[in-house]
């Protein structure tokens, strides 16, 4: 029988052959952590930090970033947080910082790409992030990653500031994790490269579709080509999770494919580690997977990886929920 969702915030997620998952929260402020945690999430995929600068009127110093990632962590109990640097640019402006105007903004200046040429920025934030790791269980993750080589940067970005930190006699964890986004698919392409040196992966759909099948997230004339059922993403998530998994190393997803419930079967199924979302959408989440059985769902992700488009896709989806649940 069904329990009431209430009684699903305050209980891990199992599925029915007993497996744990982990659900998490997206959030953007220290204030949503505590939310997450009275919804019962198991800690924060993706913490949103651009509004932290986008609520300022000049850019927010070492302390005051310090003060907001600290009181996340510590809201969070310890339970993970994944702070992501910041992601600006694209839709997201951000006045102080006088930004080109750009023909395609979203193939354009953003996120990862002013943190590594703007290095101050971003040494900043990662100070603010290392220090914060005293106060929980932090984890740090980059956005808009397209290839090793910026990886390796923005690791020697914060490798810099753990040292020095440590120089000044600072105390901060030493075994904070550090992983990347894969939201462009040249990262999805490498994750087996990638897989060697990041600690995690953490894929987001909304972007990884927009550059998949070059429909930008924003437009509806394109919308109806706007869709993470589509056959090359599937394949490029079962990629980054695989090749993950081969290393040692784990995958969670924190785009909206991770809310949705007709897509949970298929993710169970291609076995991903973490999910986050919207913290409203985790008690359902956990009454759906509790009525999941993973060797059906591993069976369904075969079928469906042998699909060709995303009709087909969602068909298959469909008719699994109406046959299983
Ligand atoms: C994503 O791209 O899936 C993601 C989670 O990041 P954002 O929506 O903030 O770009
Ligand atoms: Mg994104």
């Amino acid at each position: 029988r069904r329990r009431s969702l209430e009684a699903y915030a305050a209980r891990p997620a199992v599925t029915a052959d007993g497996a744990r998952v982990e659900l998490a929260a997206n959030i953007g402020s220290a204030a949503e952590a505590e939310a997450a945690v009275r919804q019962g999430a198991d800690g924060a995929g993706l913490f949103r930090t651009e509004f932290l600068f986008m609520n300022a009127r000049s850019m927010p110093g070492e302390e005051e970033q310090f003060r907001a990632y600290a009181e996340a962590a510590r809201n969070l109990e310890g339970r993970p947080l994944i702070i992501r640097t910041m992601d600006i640019g694209g839709d997201k402006e951000l006045p102080y910082l006088q930004l080109p105007k750009e023909a395609n903004p979203f193939l354009g200046f953003r996120a990862i790409r002013i943190g590594l040429a703007r290095q101050e920025l971003l040494r900043t934030q990662l100070r603010a992030v290392v220090r914060a790791s005293a106060f929980g269980t932090v984890k740090v993750m980059f956005p808009m990653i397209s290839g090793l080589q910026e990886w390796r940067q923005a690791k020697a970005v914060l490798t810099e500031a753990q040292a020095e930190l440590r120089n000044e006699g600072v105390s901060f964890d030493e075994s904070m994790e550090a992983g990347i986004m894969v939201e462009i698919p040249s990262a999805a392409v490498m994750a087996g490269q990638f897989a060697r040196e990041v600690d995690f992966f953490s894929i987001g759909t909304n972007d990884l579709v927009q550059y998949t099948v070059a429909a930008d997230r924003m437009n509806e004339h394109v919308a109806h080509l706007y869709d993470y059922f589509h056959p090359a993403v599937l394949h490029l998530i079962r990629n980054v999770i695989e090749a993950s998994h081969a290393a040692g190393k784990w995958t969670g997803m924190c785009g909206s494919m991770a809310g949705d419930p007709l897509a949970a079967p298929l993710l169970l199924g291609l076995g991903l580690d973490e999910w986050s979302m919207e913290a409203g959408g985790l008690s359902p989440m956990k009454a759906l997977l509790a009525a999941l059985d993973r060797g059906e769902c591993r069976a369904l992700a075969q079928r469906i990886l042998a699909l060709d488009t995303p009709q087909a896709v969602r068909r298959e989806l469909e008719a699994f929920r109406a046959a299983k649940l």
